[in-house]
């Protein structure tokens, strides 16, 4: 999930906390014993229990989701000659949320 443009990182983070994730439970004979990537969105299982680690709950799930989208919806297309330094705050605050969220913060 590196290496992702700010808005396509904040899309994949909006995409997992909207997932009701399902992690198939390998052979007990495996190797390592971790339950495998989400079918539906491919989410490691390390980052959704990291996610339940750092939130309250799955109700703060949708509101966040909503709100990372929203900031997503009016990322400009281009470079920005926008000086619209309070838009530019909201953008790196998502960012900086969904690399969180999927593990990416250094
Ligand atoms: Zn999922």
């Amino acid at each position: 999930m590196a290496d992702l443009a700010p808005p396509e990182t904040i899309r994949q983070a909006v995409t997992v906390l909207r997932c009701e994730h399902a992690h198939p439970i390998p052979e007990p004979s495996a190797p390592i014993w971790t339950p495998e990537p989400c079918t539906t969105c491919g989410t490691p299982y390390e980052v959704t229990t990291r996610i339940a680690d750092m939130m309250p709950g799955p109700p703060l799930y949708k509101p966040l989701a909503d709100l990372l989208d929203a900031v997503v919806e009016v990322w400009p297309d281009g470079p920005s000659r926008s000086t619209d330094t309070a838009a530019s705050r909201r953008r790196t605050a998502a960012h900086q949320i969904a690399q969180q969220l999927l593990g990416e913060a250094a």
